[in-house]
């Protein structure tokens, strides 16, 4: 075990300086199908209807190749991950009601990258409340409630801890695997049920404190590149085509005899050059929920007035398209912590750990830690257009180990803490995706419109409260845990809980980040929903041969991060793909 682990480490950090033998510049004129961005949905789609299909994919992903990137592999290279050319960093449209403290550095990170977000993400791996899927149903994706879209999650998964359920994939390529568990996540239990918060496994229930499953292999990243592309590549290399630092920057349509537009060529710039590529059969979008509505709408689909002042051709009037933006705002809060058997950094001893067994603190996104999800009363009454009230939590807060760097100065110098990631799950306030110009070298207008709706703010001081009940345990209190309170907000007052709601209401305002689980911007939807982009197979309506497969597609969020569920939209989508086109392995 241990020599394998330092193989790996070795062959990925140290071998992976070569050039990429998975990647090509030899491009043909026409492929059968053609998938835009290689992230947690494209590679999934590109692998599933390259591989033993007889169909030629091209994959063409506006990022560098993953393979050479040192800082991928490594799960504590996520910060500085963050401030590389692999991340997107996309400017944000000035906020009203949060994001205070940030202004206008906020930025929106995606993955630059093959592999996409997943290349640079935390690595949590959460499927969400089967009832997010029944409820995705309830708004006009038949075919995509919990029933149907289980299965399409656990093809996909490959649980490599025997201590995950039974209920997770174990004959999948992604390899998923528990997080480090560090002392203080096993006193967060204890403290959990004082107040009556059970201890569960995530994929048997999501309500309760659960440890964290990541997607991560001998202690090093899975990206959807390492599982879906790189494994057994060579056997594909004739039927799939990857292409890097391309750029795709507007689908053609040609008329076809029905009077319908086809979608038929693809134009992407490389290396200052536009190039054209044909698709056979069908263009799969899957460029993520910030670029995908951003290549709709350059090439032609979207609500007419905006292309029209834009001056693009319109090709379909669209209005669904870049609407209905969802994220979670994520919301630090800091705790400290007199023991120091309970906080965690990395040390000498913890990298030697790392690369002896590929375990212990180092081998986790900020020491890793455990997910708490929780109702408030709210549940299920915040999801518009829902017609019955799904009871998936509310709140879900990320507990981590870590010390770490704080979003205003603390007011006094605490040797140690601990940072928590605070999120409503269903927020009612939605944003939009909008294009800056007609150029698609420009970054699209990100306006996430968080805390725009009272009632989010109102769910968020319900989600402090249950820290603060949390605060107040005796097994918290015994290590002398407690909230840091900012300067601002009037912190200095309200030291100790119960603190009140209007210094809550401050503290989200100005303390929150944008999560970067973008979603939602082509949304499938009934043939009455004028603000429906796809149908339920995913085509894009009023065209032919065009196809969105990502993280856009989703109605609404789910109740967790949204790295799993667009593995399973890729996956589901390939077979939807295969069907319609009569393909069998
Ligand atoms: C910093 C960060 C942390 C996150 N942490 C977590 C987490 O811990 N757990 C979790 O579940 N989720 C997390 N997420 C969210 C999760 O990774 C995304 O929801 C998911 O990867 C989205 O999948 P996707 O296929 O829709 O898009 P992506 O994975 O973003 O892939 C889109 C791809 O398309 C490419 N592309 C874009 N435009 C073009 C174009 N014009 N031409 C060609 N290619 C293009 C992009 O470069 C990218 O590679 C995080 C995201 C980020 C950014």
């Amino acid at each position: 075990m241990i020599k394998g682990t330092i193989t790996a480490l070795f062959m990925t950090l140290i071998a992976r300086t070569s050039y990429d033998p998975m990647i090509t510049n030899d491009v043909t004129e026409e492929y059968d199908f053609i998938v835009v961005g290689g992230g947690a949905s494209g590679a999934v789609v590109a692998r599933e209807l390259s591989d033993k299909t007889g169909m030629t994919v091209l994959l063409l992903e506006a990022g560098d190749s993953d393979w050479g990137n040192r800082l991928v592999p490594s799960p504590t290279m996520f910060d500085m991950l963050q401030e590389s050319p692999a991340n997107w960093n996309y400017d944000i449209a000035k906020q009203k009601y949060s994001l205070l403290e940030m202004g206008e550095n906020a930025k929106y990170p995606g993955g630059k990258i093959l592999g996409g977000s997943t290349s640079i993400n935390a690595m949590d791996y959460l499927r969400g409340s089967p009832h997010d899927y029944d409820s995705w149903e309830d708004h006009g994706a038949k075919g995509w409630s919990w029933k149907y879209v289980e299965p399409f999650f656990r093809k996909n998964e490959n649980a490599i801890d025997n201590k995950i359920s039974e209920k997770a994939g174990r004959e999948g390529l992604l390899n998923i695997s528990i997080s480090y568990q560090h002392p203080f996540s096993r006193r967060l239990v204890t403290a959990a049920k004082e107040i009556g918060i059970k201890e569960v496994d995530y994929f048997d229930e999501i309500e309760g404190i659960s440890p964290l499953v990541c997607t991560r292999y001998k202690g090093l990243r899975q990206s959807s590149s390492d599982a879906f592309l790189r494994s057994g590549y060579k056997e594909r290399q004739r039927s799939l085509h990857i292409v890097t630092n391309a750029l795709v920057s507007k689908v053609h349509f040609v008329t076809d005899t029905n009077g319908k537009q086809q979608a038929t060529w693809v134009s992407y710039m490389k290396e200052g050059k536009i190039n054209n590529v044909k698709a056979r059969k069908e263009i799969i979008l899957s460029a993520g929920a910030i670029r995908t509505p951003q290549i709709l709408m350059l090439s032609g689909i979207g609500p007419k007035n905006h292309l029209k002042e834009m001056e693009i051709e319109v090709v379909v009037d669209l209005p669904g398209v870049g609407a209905n933006f969802q994220d979670h705002y994520g919301i630090f809060a800091y705790h400290a912590i007199d023991d120091n058997q309970f906080v965690s950094q990395s040390t000498p001893e913890s990298i030697k750990e790392y690369i002896m067994n590929g375990t212990g603190y180092d081998s986790a996104v900020w020491g890793g830690g455990a997910v708490l999800h929780f109702k408030t009363k709210y549940f299920g009454t915040n999801v518009s257009l829902s017609t019955k009230k799904r009871p998936f939590p509310t709140i879900q807060v990320i507990l981590t180990s870590k010390n770490a760097s704080f979003f205003f100065k603390p007011r006094e110098n605490y040797r140690l803490h601990t940072a928590w990631m605070v999120g409503v799950q269903h927020p009612k306030s939605k944003g939009e995706i909008r294009l800056k110009s007609a150029n698609p070298t420009d970054q699209p207008i990100i306006d996430p419109n968080y805390l725009s709706e009272e009632d989010d703010i109102k769910m968020y001081i319900e989600g402090f409260r249950k820290l603060e009940e949390l605060e107040m345990t005796k097994a918290m209190k015994a290590i002398g845990f407690r909230m840091i309170t900012p300067e601002a907000c009037n912190g200095a007052l309200y030291i100790n809980p119960p603190r009140p709601d209007e210094f809550y209401r401050c503290y989200a305002k100005s303390y929150g980040f944008p999560a970067a689980h973008a979603c939602c911007t082509a949304k499938i939807g009934r043939e009455n929903d004028e603000m429906a982009v796809v149908d339920e197979r995913l085509k894009v309506r009023h065209v032919e041969g065009l196809r969105v497969a990502d993280a856009s597609v989703m109605p609404h969020v789910t109740s967790s991060n949204t790295q799993a569920p667009c593995y399973m939209i890729g996956r589901k989508a390939s077979e939807i793909i295969k069907q319609d086109w009569n393909i069998n392995e």
